[in-house]
């Protein structure tokens, strides 16, 4: 049965699909590929744009290997298996009273997946979800079972927290959480320029901090969340309210005025300035993962580079002027994020504190001349792409982007010298 992600944007035949439900199970199902020769890709959700999980081997899906393993109220220490998805694990932590610190914008991805491509909220001082785990257990290429955590095989550890599935299969994952919290949302309309000015400080002066730009607007949306004390902040968001604004304004209007401009491309530019112009706002508590995770119903492409932060206002600058000039006119806003420098080798983040910038555009328009614009800008300041959205880099750049590209390499080769995890994503981005 052919496998396609979700944005359409890569598919394949495996030659059969494989549903693991214990780590013995994985185990078997890597050595018998390996017997008749095939490649193993792990299925996430398939939320990835590039073709990370794309397999014409074997694709093992995990969707039956889910759950909490363990779970240590006094340390928040939650080991899960791979399978289980965001969503699924927010709902057992809140049942803990327990809640991961930071989080993406949705909760479909499963953990693995998740980790495996560096997947990321935002918050100036905190890191993407692989830095919320603290052990891994690893199926290897001969079906051996490997634990790492800082303390157990430490290279290991810094490799298998983001490889792109490139070391084996991931079994469990143990997570450092934290008491359950609220966040006050704020999220409002602001001029652009206002928001570059004062971008250092809005990063500095907020828990998690993000902005949303239509390129042919003079404004931005602001979202600032803040972790308060149970009854401190904003009231709650009403259920009709929170399916009006979320449903109805975010993706269902939304999504009309996207097939309205796919349909009619001269209608864009003044879509896009009325969708900017009619931004409103909204202030409310809940707890953490109801404000980080929002539905996306509208179906986009998607490109994202992570740049150092001080090079974000340049790389806005550039996007801007030329974004102006291009013959096809983009339809979905760009967004910026932040996290703070980490160690995990090859997290878009590892050692410096970064800036996100994501670009979109809605399925089915041209996006190839827009997409290529803004790689070259994030490229000329070093930027380091997401490994689950769409870039062209290769090897070869990526080496000079990542400092222990190198050390990432010397332990693939030691864990998969026959290459049984290998994919055309893997050889473009790691090589041979
Ligand atoms: C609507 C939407 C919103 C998004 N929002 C964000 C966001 O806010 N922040 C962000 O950073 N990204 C975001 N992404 C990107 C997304 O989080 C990543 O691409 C993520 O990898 C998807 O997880 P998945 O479970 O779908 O994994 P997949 O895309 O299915 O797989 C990703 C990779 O992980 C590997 N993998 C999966 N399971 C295992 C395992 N058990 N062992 C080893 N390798 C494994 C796969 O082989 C593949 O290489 C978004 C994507 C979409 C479509």
């Amino acid at each position: 049965m052919t496998w396609q992600n979700w944005a359409g944007t890569a598919s394949a035949d495996p030659a059969r699909r494989s549903w693991p439900r214990s780590t013995e199970e994985i185990g078997h199902a890597i050595t018998a590929a390996a017997k008749e020769g095939l490649t193993v890709r792990a299925l996430g959700s398939g939320h990835s744009f590039t073709p990370a999980a794309a397999t014409s081997g074997v694709a093992l899906d995990l969707s039956g290997w889910t759950g909490v393993v363990s779970a240590d109220l006094d340390s928040a220490l939650v080991t899960v298996r791979s399978g289980t998805t965001i969503k699924e694990l927010n709902a057992t932590l809140d049942t803990l009273g327990l809640a991961m610190a930071n989080l993406g914008d949705i909760d479909a991805q499963t953990v693995s997946g998740a980790i495996s491509t560096g997947t990321h909220g935002t918050g100036a001082g905190l890191g993407g979800i692989a830095t919320q785990v603290v052990g891994l257990e690893l199926v290897l290429a001969d079906g051996s079972v490997v634990s790492c955590s800082a303390d157990e095989n430490p290279d290991l550890f810094s490799a298998a927290r983001v490889s792109v599935g490139a070391l084996g299969v991931l079994s469990t994952v143990t997570l450092q959480c934290v008491p359950a919290f609220t966040l006050a949302a704020d999220e409002r309309p602001m001029g652009l320029d206002e928001v570059l000015a004062r971008f250092g400080e809005f990063a500095a002066g907020n828990d998690h901090f993000e902005f949303y730009w239509f390129p042919y607007g003079k404004n931005a949306l602001v979202k600032r969340n803040n972790r308060i004390n149970g009854a401190d902040g904003p009231d709650a968001m009403p259920g009709w309210r929170r399916f009006f604004e979320y449903e109805v304004m975010e993706n269902a209007a939304f999504g009309a005025l996207c097939r309205t401009g796919r349909a009619v491309p001269a209608t864009i530019k003044p879509l896009n300035r009325l969708a900017a112009a009619t931004l409103s706002k909204r202030t409310y508590s809940a707890p953490s993962h109801e404000v980080f995770v929002t539905p996306r119903r509208v179906r986009f492409v998607e490109s994202e580079y992570a740049v150092p932060r001080e090079s974000l206002l340049d790389v806005l600058a550039e996007l801007r002027a030329g974004v102006t000039g291009l013959a096809d006119p983009v339809m979905f806003p760009v967004e910026v994020r932040v996290a703070a420098a980490d160690d995990v080798w090859l997290s878009t983040a590892y050692g410096r504190d970064s800036a996100y910038v994501a670009i979109h555009q809605y399925v089915g328009l041209p996006y190839a001349d827009y997409f290529r614009l803004f790689e070259s800008i994030a490229t000329s300041v070093g930027g380091r792409p997401h490994w689950g959205k769409m870039h062209t880099r290769d090897a070869a750049y990526l080496r000079s982007a990542y400092p222990r590209f190198a050390d990432f390499l010397r332990v693939r080769d030691s864990l998969d010298p026959s290459r049984r995890f290998a994919n055309p994503y893997l050889q473009q981005v790691f090589g041979d």
